[in-house]
């Protein structure tokens, strides 16, 4: 059967740590504390690359980008996501839509949000509007709302060509 639409799913978390810049949707935000991982940390991208490759079947961002390489010591996580976007245009896939939410506590990220979609658009080479992005807190519960992280939920839609 040829499949013509496929939806994918991604989440992530990182803690925050002391000492790391701040990066999410690709830019980097004015704030004390950042996120601590392997590559930037870009907790939104990592979850959109995990549901662009789900959508494809394509395993996940660890299987393609491992976290014990040296080549993705403090990647820039855009770097990811246009490798990621490659895999699933070589695979016969182009991007219907995405719609990204993250959830933390602070800093404020709504007046990000623009600079964000602009980015992750021209990084992935479609047009903003196929770009959601959504904040939210989690209401000062659990470990999101003890501000020891953030996380990043992603849902997206291929088309095949
Ligand atoms: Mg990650």
């Amino acid at each position: 059967m040829d499949i013509h639409f496929r939806t994918g799913f991604g989440y992530d978390v990182h803690r925050y740590a002391e000492g790391r810049d701040l990066w999410l949707g690709g830019i980097r935000i004015d704030h004390p504390i950042g996120l601590l991982g392997h590559s930037d940390a870009d907790v939104l991208l990592h979850a959109l690359c995990d549901a662009l490759l789900g959508a494809a079947n394509l395993r996940d961002i660890g299987y393609h980008f491992p976290d014990t390489a040296g080549e993705y010591k403090n990647i820039d996580s855009k770097i990811l996501l246009a490798r990621t976007m490659q895999l699933i245009r070589d695979k016969g896939y182009e991007l219907g839509n995405a719609d990204c939410t993250v959830c933390a506590e602070q800093p404020k990220l709504n007046p990000h949000i623009p600079a964000m979609q602009q980015t992750m658009a021209q990084v992935m080479q479609v047009d903003p509007d196929q770009i959601s992005i959504k904040a939210t807190t989690s209401e000062k519960l659990g470990f999101v709302g003890r501000m020891e992280g953030m996380t990043a939920y992603s849902s997206v839609l291929l088309v095949k060509k």
